[in-house]
């Protein structure tokens, strides 16, 4: 039998539904009673490491996140881990653990969108989803898979795209890497590496903004007053943006703060295509870099990486916009 470790940080999957129809995390994790139950499928070992809402969730702590499921992987011989989590920002936890972790072992993050007495709750469902998918014989070297409702996603590609319903989690761009039937799990699609970044601080302050028609470049100005490490933006499209805000970004680069274009289109990739002011291929002329295949919350997380990680000027740029 396979050795596991499930690693509860909190969230809705760790929360029940009082009587005025509140939802709030309760003093004894509801799925510490099906333990013995699960205990057929592998041996299994519990973890409290947070009891977070995932609102609360930070950098500091993914990392911490990330070490603990290092050491159980590569210290105390753990086959895989499992990673309970709150859905509103398990992507963001799922893409910082796939560029922190190098390790083949499979490690499945999964949460629920109904708490523990709710009807229709899917926290123990998807538990008992992400166990089978752990001890898959295919399941190694897929890096962070988020399970959640009979699918498996790459952490790279999804994102929470309901605030309640339980298909919630969506790869919209190139769809799940697989998925459970009440017999078998099947993986279909093949896992192109991502990159791995080596960090062992998280400490950069790397905001996140989004584009909007008559931004103005007054807002803009009083975030670049900020003491910041490096800007991410989700601007219009392909990659423009209202050129009212450029040259106050134009003066971030030129203090060699990176500043990372991403699209708050939530498909496609974002290129330099337009010549007009506030255009992809003017904010690429000035510096900007445009970040490939990612969203905004995960292009900051890799941002923040790579800044820890040292990489200087062409090495951002290259991770970025390859
Ligand atoms: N707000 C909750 C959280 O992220 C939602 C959930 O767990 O699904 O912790």
């Amino acid at each position: 039998m396979r050795k596991i470790a499930i690693i509860h940080t909190g969230g809705t999957i760790a929360m029940a539904e009082d009587q005025a129809g509140s939802v709030a995390p309760v003093s004894d994790h509801p799925l510490s009673e099906h333990l013995n139950e699960l205990q057929s499928k592998a041996l299994i070992e519990e973890i409290f490491l947070f009891d977070l809402p995932s609102p609360h969730m930070t950098p500091v702590k993914m990392l911490e996140l990330g070490q603990k499921i290092s050491q159980l992987i590569e210290t105390e011989c753990f086959d895989g881990v499992i990673v309970t989590h709150g859905t509103d920002t398990l992507e963001e936890t799922a893409y910082f653990l796939d560029l922190f972790l190098h390790v083949g072992a499979p490690i499945v993050i999964t949460g629920a969108m109904r708490s523990s007495n709710e009807v229709g709750s899917d926290g123990l469902y998807n538990l008992m989803s992400a166990i089978r998918v752990v001890c898959d014989n295919e399941a190694q070297n897929k890096g962070i898979m988020v399970v959640m409702n009979d699918e498996i996603h790459s952490a790279a590609y999804c994102t929470k795209t309901s605030t309640s319903n339980i298909a919630t989690f969506q790869s919209p761009q190139f769809g799940p890497i697989g998925i459970l039937t009440k017999q078998d799990v099947y993986f279909y699609h093949k896992w192109i590496k991502h990159d791995q970044i080596e960090f062992d601080t998280i400490t950069k302050t790397v905001p996140l903004i989004k584009a909007y028609a008559g931004m103005d470049q007054a807002f803009i100005e009083s975030i670049c007053r900020l003491p910041l490490d490096g800007l991410v933006i989700e601007a219009f499209g392909q990659g423009n943006l209202p050129p009212d805000i450029v040259y106050p970004l134009v003066k971030l680069i030129k203090a060699s703060i990176p500043v990372v274009i991403v699209s708050r289109s939530f498909m496609g990739v974002v290129q330099p295509t337009y010549g007009y002011d506030g255009g992809g291929q003017q904010l690429k002329e000035r510096g900007l870099f445009f970040a490939k295949r990612l969203s905004g919350p995960k292009a900051r997380i890799k941002l923040m990486a790579l800044l820890e990680a040292k990489y200087n000027w062409e090495q951002i740029k290259d991770t970025l916009e390859t």
